[in-house]
């Protein structure tokens, strides 16, 4: 496995904000990093042939092996609240092209100490990183939202897997020492007024989604649910490589893609392309992600 780590594109201006209305509340993507990686296979499929993934990049026009892996924070302002969902690696970035909420936070108006409340879908480095700075709480003036499951499993560090272990040790350094300020909640317990952790268990121990409803509109914040626009929705069967237990993440992946295409609910992937927001619709034995456009404005 390879990464691209230059960031050959990084000299080329990008949009790093995106914001939109849902009912009364304010939704504000932010570009928090991306990487050039070179292994689409087995990225994204691990129990699929190099040749079937190439199969369905070349249908979809995109390059293979390369892909580049996006990273979105998502900001919601409603009742009178802003919230973060993941707010990324921050100074915790293995790589220069990622890391970057701080400059897309500032760049859409906001500031750290704005920050009312974080909430974590679950541990890896992506989601975590940002929780402190130079070993400081990096939201001065936030509550921590956490799912219990996904705390207690890796607090625990019981039985982690080789790979995970700069997770466990990332975890320890930046979550763990936040544990007396953290809000503990459970799949269908309301994080806010419209919000609710909805149970997607499997990409992590304890993976949240978040369903959110404001004046009517609906979103459905699927974080890691999914990893890849293309092949995690063509294939949900297909176990991404970063999926701690393979089996549970794809039962929990179409689950959730079942209810929001069934329901027209529009969806936020933390791995989506930039800017990271679009549609789900079912096809014979899987889904299709529908990148929006223009709904959001009108
Ligand atoms: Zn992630």
């Amino acid at each position: 496995m390879t990464n691209n780590q230059s960031g050959r594109n990084s000299a080329l201006v990008r949009p790093q904000v995106y914001q939109f209305k849902l009912g009364d509340a304010v939704v504000t993507n932010l570009l928090e990093g991306y990487v050039v990686r070179e292994d689409l296979h087995p990225f994204v499929a691990t129990n699929a042939t190099a040749k079937e993934v190439e199969t369905l990049a070349r249908q979809y026009q995109l390059p293979y092996p390369e892909l580049e892996h996006s990273f979105t924070t998502t900001l919601i302002e409603t009742a009178g609240k802003l919230i973060a969902i993941d707010p990324g690696f921050g100074e915790n970035s293995p790589m220069p092209s990622a890391g970057l909420f701080a400059q897309s936070l500032t760049a859409a108006g906001y500031s750290t100490d704005d920050i009312d409340m974080v909430v974590i879908s679950h541990s890896h480095p992506d989601h975590i990183g940002n929780l402190m700075t130079g070993g400081q709480p990096t939201f001065a003036n936030a509550e921590i939202v956490y799912g219990r499951r996904e705390f207690d499993y890796w607090k625990a560090g019981e039985n982690i897997k080789d790979a995970r272990k700069p997770t466990l040790a990332l975890f320890q350094k930046v979550a763990l020492p936040l544990a007396d300020r953290i809000r503990f909640i459970e799949p269908n317990d309301t994080i806010a007024q419209g919000i609710t952790a909805i149970e997607a268990f499997g990409h992590s121990a304890g993976h949240l989604a978040f369903h959110i409803e404001s004046a009517g509109q609906q979103l459905m914040m699927l974080n890691d649910t999914v990893a890849h626009y293309v092949a995690s929705f063509a294939q949900p069967d297909w176990a991404f490589s970063m999926d701690d237990d393979p089996d549970a993440a794809a039962v929990a992946r179409r689950r959730v893609l079942s209810r929001v295409s069934q329901d027209h609910i529009p969806v936020i992937g933390f791995h989506i392309p930039f800017p990271s927001i679009g549609y789900v619709e079912a096809t014979g034995a899987g889904f299709s992600f529908r990148p929006a456009s223009y709904q959001f404005n009108v």
